[in-house]
């Protein structure tokens, strides 16, 4: 298994069998190898600082109906929000004072976000903080749209890709949504000019190892500035409900391995890592992850935007807790920085 790790260290790939092997068979102790393989190579772009982003969720409404996530248009028992210009707009000026210098906007597929609205608020951002990077995380647009929201200034785009494979694809997704188009989404987003951000869940309804290696592929191929990744975890008003949730351990793994394909990039250490485990957060920093992504939202619709159960919103996740954060980032050796955080050339 070592030569195997060696082997990606060097090629930054493997074939799909190998990666397959690699997912399934690695050891505890081939994954300590890997995880100071991968740390040595953040530290090598990133040294001991991990970028912030405030995350602002603007809205839980949503038009799809993705079987896993509990914002989805027929849960029912969602209480839905959107937050209005005015609102976003002040969460940026509490995150800015709190030395975020990238604003994330993320929600559901929310109609009410026309070009037009979007648009407007984009370039407002960008006027009042000429130094931060907007990014966005609204899924699914037409490449006129994706263009014109990076004319108006934003700079960096999430859109996991979920799985890679189409037949897995359906397995999650309502049948209107396919793979295919997901993908052409992403490449749509690179040309418009943005930082592209993708990634996936782990241990997702019906997800094999070989699913898993299929993604690093299909990561390989878009040539992504940023993968986010996490565990899937159970939402109870889902039809996924009664699913296991993916493992800490295989997410920490998929890190690893994630860090020794791209070197350079910027990978967060997400909220559903920390929701799993209390120390998940900074076991993903250890693994290779270099981003943390604190709730910027308002207090009141924080518990609204509710993908799974349990989702963490408060303490150390929370925009207020970043001293608290910063502390827990101190305990293992890292520090926040004040940054746009771009992805470091190679
Ligand atoms: N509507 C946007 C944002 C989706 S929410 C979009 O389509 O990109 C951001 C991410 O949360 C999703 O991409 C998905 O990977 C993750 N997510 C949703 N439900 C989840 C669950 N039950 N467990 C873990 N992650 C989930």
């Amino acid at each position: 298994m070592r030569q195997l790790i060696d082997k990606l260290k060097a090629n930054r790939v493997l074939s799909e069998d190998e990666f397959t092997e690699l997912i399934e068979k690695a050891s505890e102790e081939d994954r300590e190898y890997l995880f100071s393989q991968s740390r040595e190579l953040a530290g090598k772009y990133y040294g001991n600082g991990i970028y912030t982003r405030g995350l602002i969720e603007i809205s839980n409404y949503c038009k799809n109906d993705c079987y896993y996530c509990g914002i989805r248009k027929s849960n029912e028992k969602a209480s839905r929000y959107r937050l209005t210009e005015e609102e976003i707009l002040s969460c940026c000026e509490v995150g800015y004072e709190l030395g975020f210098r990238t604003f994330v906007m993320q929600g559901g597929e929310d109609g009410y976000y026309t070009d037009d609205r979007m648009a407007h608020i984009i370039s407002r951002i960008r006027s009042a903080y000429p130094d931060c990077a907007i990014t966005l995380s609204l899924g699914e647009r037409s490449k006129e749209s994706y263009q014109r929201f990076f004319d108006a200034g934003a700079n960096r785009y999430l859109l996991r890709h979920e799985t890679a494979d189409e037949a897995h694809y359906k397995a999650l997704h309502p049948q209107n949504l396919s793979a295919a188009h997901r993908k052409q989404c992403l490449f749509w987003l690179k040309e418009a000019g943005f930082q592209v951000g993708s990634g996936f869940m782990v241990g997702s309804p019906g997800q094999t190892a070989r699913h898993l290696a299929k993604d690093l592929l299909f990561l390989k191929e878009l040539g992504p500035q940023m993968v986010g990744i996490g565990p899937f975890i159970r939402h109870q008003d889902t039809p996924f409900a009664k699913y296991e949730s993916g493992s800490m351990e295989q997410t920490l793994l998929m890190i690893g391995i994630l860090r020794l394909m791209f070197p350079n990039i910027l990978i967060p250490a997400t909220t559903a890592l920390g929701t799993i485990h209390p120390f998940g957060r900074e076991k993903g920093v250890l693994a290779g992850a270099n981003v943390v992504m604190p709730n910027l939202s308002p207090l009141d619709v924080r518990k609204k935007y509710m993908l799974y159960d349990n989702k963490i919103s408060s303490g150390v996740e929370a925009a207020e807790g970043l001293a608290d954060l910063e502390q827990r980032m101190e305990e293992i050796g890292y520090h926040l920085l004040v940054d746009r955080g771009d992805c470091k050339k190679e």
